[in-house]
């Protein structure tokens, strides 16, 4: 890790210092931060309170203090007398100075430094080239997929002495970003993988695009792509055809480029040939498919360019395995969640993964588990490994921890008591014993070779086949997309009612707390009391409170929505019996719904005046709910009703002496209405992945799948299934899949009115959905048991789905079953 004085990182950024008086004196800097929720080592860290759109790091800064932060890189003013002992650097632009810190890190080193771009594959080539090189040459690497103009910082800062390769990912979304990026990486080598459709929409075509991203090679000696794709050719020729760069080109098809490969595929691999400095080469690869052989095709030009072409690197090839690109949150045996991370296993990847099972373990009632294997990380020798392996088990409070692998049990001693140590991934599952393993957050976090998925499988509650996948990440991508379309000072309140529209409770509420969305709304107190209990603190709103959970609710701070006088006396009575003050509640307004709402002005003006003086209550928010924001037809009435809300919420609001916040608009509504946002909307369905048109471009986020359990010919003449509804008139192939109308799989997508997705194409139903088990019309294909089917998905669309149901999305989403489980997934 870098280690800097504070004086020496304010010279390089050319900030301004600011110490209050009993400072310590120009104190050691070991890690940098942006995100106060994840910071560990709070003596030596300097915090860079980054303003971005929605957030700004300066909010944070007494949270920050609290918790013992002392250095701070800021761009507001700061009043110093409130932090004793702080030191702050002022700057312009504290995104600037990361920059800028991380780019005098990257100067002191000479070794290699690729840098790769492009709009597919950085992650899994940078793994795949680690995997392949890192016996060899000691590598670097970013974590994860760390490339964005924050992450590239942060994973340039880890460069030491100890390293012979560096390895940085470089993405954009943005013109200009580029050569930010290029200033902080200096790469001496660069890959452009590919140039597909991904962030096109800032750019004004695939040209710009292309152009922008080339400006990551000016500092580059040697520049690798493929010059299969005419366009990256012509162009890369054309900015550095003159510039005395070697251009080294990989093709499939132009046998004079510089390294002409001949894929050929073999029943479940791939043979791979070349020529190297007039020597014939065959690898045999463990892909078939095209993304991995382009994949393939970069490794090998890179290897062979930087000169890295040894036997033992090309023998390497033929054990690459898949990466998996994924956090994956899971139910496990006896009341464990389970969390498995087989992706790298370095220590910064171990940080990030002990962050994020810290965020979902906050509540304190489950204790935190960690299976951790050996990480294979160049640059440290085995005992400088276990010691930062141990100092990161006090600083994230590990309750309980298992040690996989030869140099952890060699280190044992470092550990105490507590922890125990296998010499491998067999000797831990000969000895397990799953009553070890109780009411816990178990991360799972295990270099590729030691096959973690096999303790996974032994941890992992046995359900039935049938799950639901919720993209955590496309989930929070869809919530920006809503952010980004409100004006930045907009609140949001999402409703994760109804179990988070089928998506689950407490998982999605946590993400959603992580991302700091101002509210959250249930239907009922219990949905509610769920969230406190899981440790959930954000606010919460009670659409439908009921008189018998009042005290709860007051005491478990879930504020309601009030929605006419005779709830308000009730609660009030309820607030005076608890003997609170200034609680939050929510006036809900009748302006054309006629559901639930104040309709009377003149009882609006009676608890308007009332609240204040009284002081046992506060309205914090009044609102109303519109009928049909979805709709053109009715526009006219969604302005009256707008109107409407305006007239009665006026006078509440001027009786108010606290800022009372108004919302009307549901997801639809926040698409087509934006005017009407005033301070804060109410986010369902659109989080959930479904939009009125294109132009949030949200994202699927639930894939619903099962697995063929057995395929089997019906004759001719037979019926298939209850009923005796599917006649075949021909001889048919028929699949059966677990799942039911019990598990959701509506009646209603009997006898081909549904469909299902396996292997690329759609097939339909045949007979009548039974409870437990439906049967698939797969005729003419070569579908075989344990097959993945696919329900609803990226290729079975919700919208689909609840047509062929003959509903609406809402109703598909909340009827499927508790009994498919839900599985998280992050990337
Ligand atoms: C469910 C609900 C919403 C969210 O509606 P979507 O159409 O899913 O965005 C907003 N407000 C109220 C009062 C609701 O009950």
């Amino acid at each position: 890790m870098a280690n800097f004085r504070l004086n020496e990182i304010a010279g390089l950024i050319g900030g301004t210092i600011h110490a209050a008086t009993d400072s310590i004196n120009d104190p050691l800097i070991q890690s940098i931060s942006i995100d106060s929720r994840t910071i560990a080592d709070v003596n030596s860290c300097l915090f860079f309170a980054l303003r971005g759109v929605r957030h700004n790091g300066h909010q944070y800064l007494g949270e920050l203090y609290q918790k013992g932060v002392r250095c701070f890189v800021v761009s507001e003013p700061i009043r110093l007398d409130q932090f004793p002992g702080a030191i702050v650097i002022q700057v312009d632009d504290s995104q600037v100075a990361l920059q800028q810190v991380a780019a005098a890190v990257r100067s002191q080193f000479s070794y290699p430094v690729l840098a790769i771009t492009g709009s597919n594959g950085k992650t899994i080539l940078k793994e795949w080239l680690y995997d392949l090189l890192h016996e060899s040459v000691k590598i670097i690497r970013s974590p994860k997929s760390y490339n964005s103009q924050v992450g590239v910082p942060l994973s340039v800062w880890n460069m030491t002495d100890k390293f012979e390769l560096a390895i940085f990912e470089a993405g954009i979304s943005l013109p200009g970003e580029m050569e930010k990026l290029a200033a902080v990486i200096q790469p001496t080598i660069g890959i452009l993988t590919n140039l597909g459709e991904a962030h096109q929409e800032n750019f004004a075509g695939k040209d710009q695009k292309l152009a922008e991203k080339l400006k990551l090679f000016t500092s580059c000696q040697t520049i690798i792509y493929c010059n299969d794709q005419k366009a990256v050719h012509q162009k890369i020729q054309a900015a550095f055809g003159q510039s005395g760069k070697q251009l080294f080109a990989w093709s499939t098809a132009d046998e004079k480029a510089d390294l002409f490969l001949r894929f050929s595929r073999e029943g479940a691999s791939t043979q791979l040939q070349f020529n190297w400095q007039g020597k014939a080469q065959q690898l045999q690869l463990p892909f078939t498919d095209a993304a991995s052989l382009e994949n393939i095709g970069h490794c090998l030009a890179f290897i062979l360019a930087a000169g890295y072409g040894t036997d033992a690197v090309f023998a390497a090839f033929e054990k690459l395995q898949a990466v998996a690109m994924r956090l994956e949150l899971k139910q496990g045996i006896n009341n464990c969640v389970l969390i498995n991370d087989y992706y790298n296993s370095d220590i910064n990847s171990l940080t990030i993964a002990l962050q994020f099972l810290r965020s979902q373990s906050l509540s304190g009632k489950q204790s935190r588990c960690l299976i951790l294997s050996d990480i294979a990380q160049s640059g440290f020798s085995g005992k400088e490994l276990a010691e930062e392996v141990k100092r990161l088990l006090d600083v994230y409070e590990l309750d309980h921890f298992v040690a996989i692998g030869p140099n952890l049990c060699q280190h044992r001693q470092l550990f105490g008591g507590q922890a125990k140590f296998f010499q491998s991934t067999e000797a831990f599952l000969t000895a397990f014993d799953s009553s070890e393993f109780r009411n816990e957050h178990i991360l799972l976090k295990g270099a590729r070779d030691f096959r973690f998925e096999r303790i996974a499988s032994v941890l992992q509650k046995k359900y039935h086949q049938t799950q639901l996948e919720i993209n955590l990440n496309a989930l929070v991508e869809n919530l920006n997309r809503y952010r980004a379309h409100l004006r930045p000072d907009t609140k949001i309140t999402i409703m994760v009612k109804a179990f988070s529209y089928g998506s689950g409770t407490v998982e999605i509420a946590r993400a959603l707390e992580f991302q700091q969305v101002d509210y959250l709304a249930v239907a009922v107190a219990d949905e509610g009391l769920e969230l406190r209990q899981a440790g959930i603190s954000t606010p919460i709103i009670v659409m439908n409170p009921e008189e018998h959970s009042f005290e709860m609710m007051l005491e478990y701070r879930l504020e309601p929505n009030i929605y006419s006088t005779q709830v308000f006396e009730k609660f009030d009575r309820a607030a005076r019996s608890m003997a609170v003050s200034d609680f939050p509640i929510h006036l809900k307004l009748e302006t054309g719904m006629h559901r639930l709402g104040f309709s009377s002005s003149d009882e609006l003006e009676a608890i308007a005046i009332r609240v204040p003086r009284e002081g046992r209550l506060r309205i914090q928010s009044v609102f109303s709910h519109l009928a049909g924001s979805d709709s053109p037809e009715h526009d006219d009435f969604t302005a009256r009703q707008y109107k409407r809300f305006m007239k009665l919420s006026t006078p509440v609001i001027a009786n108010q002496p606290n800022k009372v916040l108004r919302h009307i608009l549901n997801s639809a509504g926040i698409e087509r209405f934006t005017d009407y946002q005033m301070e804060m909307v109410r986010l369902g369905i659109g989080l959930y992945g479904l939009a009125q048109s294109d132009r949030l471009q949200v994202e699927t986020v639930a894939r619903w799948t099962t697995v063929i359990s057995q395929v089997k010919p019906v004759a001719e003449g037979e019926t298939v299934g209850y009923g005796r509804k599917g006649e075949v008139s021909n001889p048919r192939q028929v699949a059966i899949i677990p799942v039911g109308y019990a598990d959701g799989y509506d009646r209603r997508l009997s006898n081909g009115v549904g469909k299902v997705w396996i292997a690329g194409k759609q097939y339909p139903i045949i007979g009548n959905i039974c409870m437990d088990m439906s049967m698939i019309d797969v005729t003419g294909s070569n579908v075989q048991a344990g097959d993945p089917v696919e329900l609803m998905g990226e290729n079975i669309s919700l919208n689909e789905l609840a047509a062929w149901m003959g509903t609406i999305p809402y109703e598909v989403l909340t009827g499927i079953s508790q009994r498919v489980r839900r599985v998280y997934v992050q990337e």
